[in-house]
This record gives C-alpha cells, sequence and structure tokens, in this order.
C-alpha cells in the first residue's frame, strides 16, 4: 500500500516494502543530507513540528529533513507555550494546525496521545515519541543504520543477532525496533535488562509470534559475545516515580571500551539511540569509545536525516519528482561533519561556481 497521506503512527503499521521502499528513497537523497546536492520538491510546504517533551535530535532531525526537501518548518517545543495548556484538546488543536499546514510531526509525553492527535486532522500526523510506547522513526533509521553497516560485510538483516541493553520498559525506541525487526529473517534478539526494566511482554510475545528468536536470560558478558550489534539505551529518568528509583535502576550495564574489545567480535557495532547518560553514576555507554571506528551512534543521527526525508516525500507523495529536482549543492562543506569521522562520499573536491 502506498504511503501516501498516511499517519505515521507506531513501527507495526510497516511492512517489508514499505521499508524497502522508504530505504530506496532514503538511499536516492544522501547526496541531499551529504549536502552535495538540493531538491526542491516541497516548496511552498509546511510543515508543524510539535515537541510537547524535550528533544534536541529528533525535532532538528525532522525540521532538517523537511527544509533539505524545499519545505518551511514552524517549531512548537513545550506543552506550557501551547493552548493545551489552557485545556483545549488534543482533537481541537490537530484540527486548527492541520488548517495551517500540510504534515505535522508530534512528540508527546502521554502513550497514545499521538493516534489520538491524528483522529482529528486528515492531514498526516507522524509519530515522532509517544511517552514510554513507541518512536517508530527512530527504529527505521536504526534499520537503516544496521542494513549500512552490514553491507559493509555483504550482508543484509536476515540472520543478525542483535543485544538490546538497558531500560527496555520505558524505552520506547527499542519497543518499535522490535517490531521492524520481525520484518526480516532469522533474526535472533538478546534482551538485558535489569528485572524492573524488562521488556514488556506483549512486545516480546508479538516479535516471536512474528519470528524472531527472542532470548532474555543471557548475562551482559554472554550477549556481548554473541551480537553482530550491541544496542545500548539511557535509562529513562523522566519515566521514573522518585529519584530514588531511578538511582537505584542507573549504571547496571556500562560498555567500555576494554569490555567491547575483549567480548566482541571484530565485526560488532555499537549503536545507541542517544542522548547517552554521560553522568558517572549512569555511563551506560562510556566516552572512552567515543573515537571507536566500530562505534556507529553517529553515523546512526546522521542517516536521521535522509531516512525522515524519504518518510516526508513518500507520505505527501512527491517522491517520482525527486530525480528532476536534484541540483549541485553551491555552498561550502567539511569533508567530514566530526572530527573523527571518515570522509563523505562522494570525496571529489568541491566546485565553487561563482
Ligand atoms: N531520544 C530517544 C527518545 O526520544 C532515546 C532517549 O531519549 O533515551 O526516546
Amino acid at each position: 500500500m502506498s504511503l501516501a497521506g498516511r499517519h505515521i503512527l507506531q513501527a507495526s503499521q510497516f511492512d517489508r516494502s514499505d521499508l524497502d521502499q522508504i530505504f530506496a528513497v532514503a538511499d536516492q537523497l544522501r547526496p541531499v543530507a551529504l549536502r552535495t546536492e538540493t531538491v526542491d520538491v516541497l516548496r511552498g510546504a509546511v510543515l508543524a513540528n510539535l515537541f510537547f517533551e524535550p528533544s534536541t535530535r529528533t525535532r532538528v532531525s525532522f525540521g532538517a529533513a523537511f527544509a533539505r526537501l524545499g519545505g518551511t518548518v514552524l517549531d512548537t517545543t513545550g506543552l506550557q507555550s501551547t493552548s493545551m495548556a489552557k485545556g483545549e484538546s488534543l482533537y481541537d488543536t490537530a484540527r486548527v494546525v492541520a488548517g495551517y499546514v500540510d504534515v505535522i510531526v508530534l512528540r508527546s509525553p502521554e502513550a497514545g496521545a499521538v493516534e489520538e492527535f491524528a483522529r482529528g486532522t486528515q492531514i498526516p500526523v507522524i509519530n515522532a515519541g509517544d511517552g514510554p510506547r513507541e518512536h517508530p522513526t527512530q527504529a527505521l533509521l536504526d534499520v537503516y543504520t544496521i542494513r549500512d553497516e552490514r553491507r559493509r560485510n555483504g550482508r543484509d538483516l536476515d540472520g543478525l543477532r542483535i543485544t538490546i541493553v538497558g531500560d527496555l520498559k520505558y524505552g520506547r525506541t527499542v519497543h518499535s525496533l522490535m517490531h521492524l525487526l520481525r520484518l526480516y529473517r532469522d533474526v535472533q534478539v538478546t534482551l538485558i535488562a535489569e528485572d524492573s526494566l524488562r521488556m514488556p511482554d506483549e512486545v516480546v510475545q508479538q516479535a516471536r509470534a512474528g519470528g524472531v528468536r527472542v532470548v532474555e536470560s543471557a548475562t551482559f558478558e554472554e550477549g556481548l559475545r554473541d551480537a553482530d550489534v550491541v544496542y545500548m539505551t539511557r535509562i529513562q529518568e523522566e519515566r521514573f516515580k522518585t529519584p530514588a528509583d531511578f538511582s537505584r535502576a542507573r549504571g547496571k550495564y556500562r560498555l567500555t571500551r576494554p569490555l567491547f574489545e575483549r567480548l566482541c567480535s571484530p565485526s560488532a557495532v555499537i549503536m545507541h539511540p542517544l542522548p547517552r547518560d554521560s553522568r558517572v553514576e549512569s555511563r551506560e555507554l562510556d566516552d572512552d569509545l567515543t573515537t571507536h571506528p566500530r562505534l556507529a551512534i553517529f553515523r546512526q543521527t546522521d542517516n536521521g536525516v535522509p531516512v525522515r526525508m524519504a518518510l516526508f516525500a513518500l507520505v505527501l507523495g512527491c517522491e517520482a519528482h525527486l530525480p528532476e529536482s536534484r541540483r549541485p549543492a553551491r555552498w561550502y562543506r567539511p569533508a567530514a561533519f566530526g572530527p573523527h569521522d571518515a570522509p563523505m562520499l562522494p570525496t571529489e573536491p568541491m566546485r565553487f561556481e561563482r
């Protein structure tokens, strides 16, 4: 089924052909995300980027994706600055905003709120995180990144062994990721969490019903040995009832460079949806891994832009016009985004035209 006009609410709504299509369009858009080319298929279109919970990367990533397709982004952050603080219903807000823009991205602290919001409008609504429940676009960029990392070794997602560690109860990115992993063959997921933060049963059951082998009992060390991908997560402080509960839960599983190098296979990669908690009491992913070539976390964030561009192009039904709108970018860009990155592709020197 075409994605045009559809809401993007949860990862389980996608089938394998949706993912293949999103990733094919994202591949096509990579030169735009890398700033060697421009496209303007969304010139004149407007996005409402509504974030009612803290966010940096997801909000900017959606905004950058829309802007790089030629569209205009209107941002609202924080519930207090909206009419919902005056008691307006989600339905009313949705209907009102739909009269102003072409697509809405919404993050809410409440599970299920994005669905309720979507009922108030016919324009596409994209879930950018609803409380502890789901974060479907993060899962898309995670799977896109795994696909990328494995392709370097001539493999695809089939046969993947992934170890997911940390806050599996409140971590919405891993709930969505579990749903997408069902779309591939021969996948094994090893879950490592302390008892109070285990993956919700219904997510595990759905994954098993979809053919994923889920192992829940491994120790951290065993789980690391097996993995092609180690997916670390932050303990979600904001979801705990008391600071004491959070303090008890954090710092249990910490991936450091010596541990990674001693236990993991030389082809294993490390992922994390970010932000990582760098406070000494938490530090699930040590800073000593920052320069490690197998740390894929910044490749993950970079991939958010082409994946979200692809989603906007498909949801707004303009992907067929992408090839004709491609133009070379004319401004300066560095050879890589960060100090430890490999040079970006394509690698030809920039030509400045005046
Ligand atoms: N950025 C991710 C999210 O919004 C992960 C996190 O916050 O830990 O769910």
